[in-house]
């Protein structure tokens, strides 16, 4: 399931020249340790293209102010450049109308926004509330605060041990107590891509709403909103090749209109007394105070950068890189891959040995490979496979055969010096 976005030529994959787009991106030239950069942790965040850069610094340097409240012209240019970025995202999610697109910090607080706003005024307790064995901390938590806040019940939707997401399991959950479904797109462990919109369909005949947490999903697969046709959308900008500090809520404009303010402050209100104020429609009234205005500038330069190259063509470098990967990590000795799932994106948790995933990711550091080590915001999820942490390459666009050579060689490397 991949998309395509709306109304953008995507150029064909034979056009795709890792070398120049490894060029596009300053920080894979550096050197770590006496050794290029083999940088394995797009998963926590990507790197920033050059564009995204200089677009940044541009706007900074020539088009800063505050939005939405000065008449005169620079404030003009920077409101029209925030309000058009909300449009680029719009446009890449194909979302119905700009007003459905809130500016977050990131997908943690998109997923703590609807948690209170939705959660605190339309769940009671007693309703479920749907979530998988292999959500990311800021997919459990917000729901956790929630049931102690209203004593709503949270359900577990299993996995297999490969790392399937198991339908028939979730559809046995559903029932008419299951009040939203709240499940990761891509799973930021096992690469798992999880069936969206089968869970979608399913989430409808119980009247469930549903928010997907795209962190990983949108940045490999891309999403079409209409098609998809859940309720919320989430994602963080950092893992899109753009700046930190903004995130996206994606939400259907009625429901979104009939949900209260999460904060409150400037920039979300109509009218404000002493006695009472009453509040603008979305988007602006889930964004109170200054937003992260740069930081949109930089998302909409990075979401330019990637339409130009195509999420389908990216998706289909990642795939090689991750059968690539597969492969040479299989010839390791007592590696063992952990989320072999039938559909995944490129990443790859893995054990090897009993050697300490931080004393590899140590060790293999010294080579000049970056990787994750630790549970990767998923506690449960380690539980679930009997681990205290894992080793974690992931891939972006720009990951080469070259990366995965030297993780190999320094995982061969880690190897003697603990064998
Ligand atoms: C990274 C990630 C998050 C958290 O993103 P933040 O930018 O820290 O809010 C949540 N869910 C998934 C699936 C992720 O990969």
């Amino acid at each position: 399931m991949v998309f395509e976005t709306k109304n953008k030529i995507s150029p064909n994959i034979n056009d795709y020249n890792i070398d120049s787009i490894r060029d596009d991106f300053p920080a894979l030239s550096l050197e770590c340790n006496g050794y290029p950069l083999s940088f394995l942790d797009s998963g926590a965040s990507a790197q920033k293209p050059s564009k995204v850069l200089e677009r940044m610094d541009h706007a900074y340097r020539n088009e800063y102010a505050n939005v939405h409240r000065g008449a005169y012209t620079l404030s003009q240019q920077a409101t029209d450049n925030y309000e058009n970025a909300r449009k680029t995202v719009a446009d890449f999610m194909n979302a119905k109308s700009s007003d459905e697109i809130i500016f977050t910090r990131n997908v943690t607080s998109a997923i703590n926004l609807v948690a209170h706003s939705y959660g605190r005024n339309f769940l009671k307790a007693g309703d479920e509330v749907v979530i998988s064995h292999m959500e990311h901390h800021a997919n459990i938590v917000p729901w956790q605060l929630l049931r102690d806040a209203v004593g709503i019940e949270l359900k577990i939707a299993p996995i297999d041990d490969a790392g399937n997401f198991l339908l028939d399991d979730f559809e046995k959950i559903l029932g008419p107590k299951t009040k939203l479904v709240a499940i990761t797109h891509v799973s930021n462990v096992l690469g798992t891509i999880v069936p969206i919109k089968k869970i979608v369909q399913l989430a409808k005949t119980v009247d469930a709403k549903v928010l997907i947490d795209g962190c990983q999903g949108i940045v490999h697969e891309g999403v079409d909103v209409q098609s998809l046709d859940a309720d919320f959308y989430a994602f963080t900008g950092h893992k899109l090749y753009g700046p930190s500090g903004i995130g996206v809520l994606w939400g259907k404009l009625d429901l979104l209109n009939a949900m209260p303010p999460y904060e409150g402050g400037g920039d979300m209100i109509e009218i404000v007394t002493f006695e009472k104020s009453t509040f603008r429609d979305a988007p602006a009234r889930f964004e109170a105070g200054t937003p992260p205005i740069i930081e949109a500038v930089g998302l909409a330069a990075a979401i330019d950068y990637i339409t130009s190259i195509g999420v389908n063509n990216i998706a289909t470098h990642e795939n090689h890189m991750l059968e690539y990967a597969t492969s040479c990590l299989a010839e390791i000795d007592g590696l063992r891959i952990i989320g072999n799932a039938d559909k995944k994106i490129g990443i790859i948790s893995f054990e090897l040995d009993d050697i300490h995933p931080h004393d590899i990711s140590t060790i293999i550091d010294s080579k000049g490979v970056a990787v994750r080590a630790g549970h990767h915001c998923a506690q449960p999820l380690m539980e679930r496979y009997g681990v205290p942490a894992t080793t974690r390459a992931s891939f972006g666009m720009y990951t080469s055969e070259g990366d995965i050579d030297q993780l190999a060689d320094a995982l061969k490397y880690a190897k003697g010096i603990f064998g």
